[in-house]
């Protein structure tokens, strides 16, 4: 990774060559084979199934401001390409007079027909999300990702803010879209193909839950982001542009033709892989062939009702 992210500064996983395709497998490490299951199964469908036919051509994508100053900000923002940017606020050691000028400089780089989200990761109290909210909402959010840790906190926030929420770490199997909703926690869910075992269970989550989708990755090579791409592509609604937007995080890619946004989007297909690029990232298999290995058997498990 170019910088650290979610404490992690190198990105693992498996790539799986199947009848269809490529898949990816890249759980990160503090899971296990009953979670790593439903990773497994996103793989399993995009290198042995394919995705759903696509109903557009070309995803919109944000561009992500991290806790920078706001002269970097600014930057990112205006070579990004994108109209859709969010901005990382309540972050460790700063204030937020510093997420006020963060979001000010970006308000400023986009205009006023960009549209601005800013990501609080669950850092919030209650009483703080309302508070600094009502000082951020003068620069026209979009909405906050998930201002709060728990589903009480966001169901709370939002009945005391006019910015719309959405639930993001809120979201990490298929059954917590329907609690955020049932909660009346979130506006909008963020959701990831791989925690959800893949491009058609994440569009029946979406059809299930009933609310508006921001499809998301979980960092990974253009191979994972491909399924991203395909879910977005196959949603009927897309309202908002997807944070799909991370290839640029990692150094490499595995494919010749990364998913790179282009004028703010990615278009809709399927990268391919490059084996010498794939052999320049290889390391040592055998900690994730087992890995592996215990997700699909974990899979094979639950698909027959274990
Ligand atoms: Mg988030």
């Amino acid at each position: 990774m170019r910088t650290r992210f979610r404490g992690v500064t190198a990105r693992e996983g498996v790539l799986v060559r199947g009848a269809v395709g490529w898949g990816e497998f890249s759980p990160f490490a503090e899971y296990g084979p009953a979670e790593c299951a439903r990773w497994w199964a996103a793989c399993h469908e995009a290198a042995e199934t394919g995705w759903p036919e696509p109903v557009r051509a070309w995803v919109p994508v944000n561009a992500t401001v991290p806790a920078v100053g706001p002269e970097e900000a600014e930057r990112i923002v205006a070579s990004s390409g994108c109209r859709t940017a969010k901005v990382k606020v309540a972050d460790a050691g700063q204030s937020v007079a510093d997420d006020i000028d963060r979001v000010a400089a970006v308000r400023d780089a986009l205009g006023p027909q960009g549209r601005v989200r800013i990501d609080a990761n669950g850092a919030w109290d209650v009483d703080t999300a309302v508070s600094t909210l009502d000082t951020l909402r003068r620069f026209d959010l979009e909405y906050v990702e998930q201002p709060c840790a728990t589903l009480a906190e966001l169901a709370r926030v939002r009945r005391r803010v006019g910015v719309p929420v959405a639930a993001d770490e809120s979201i990490r199997r298929a059954e917590d879209p329907l609690r955020v909703s049932a909660a009346g926690a979130a506006d909008i869910v963020v959701l990831k193909v791989q925690p959800l075992g893949g491009v058609r269970a994440a569009v029946r989550v979406a059809e299930e839950c009933g609310l508006p989708v921001v499809v998301s990755s979980a960092v990974e090579t253009s191979v994972g982001l491909a399924a991203g791409v395909a879910l977005a592509a196959a949603l009927p609604r897309l309202p908002y542009a997807c944070g799909l937007a991370t290839m640029h995080l990692l150094t490499a890619d595995v494919c010749a033709d990364p998913l790179l946004p282009v004028d703010g989007q990615l278009p809709v297909r399927v990268p391919t892989v490059d084996e010498h690029r794939l052999r320049a990232v290889e390391i040592a298999p055998d900690a994730w062939r087992e890995r592996a290995a215990a997700a699909r058997g974990e899979w094979h498990r639950q698909a027959a009702g274990g």
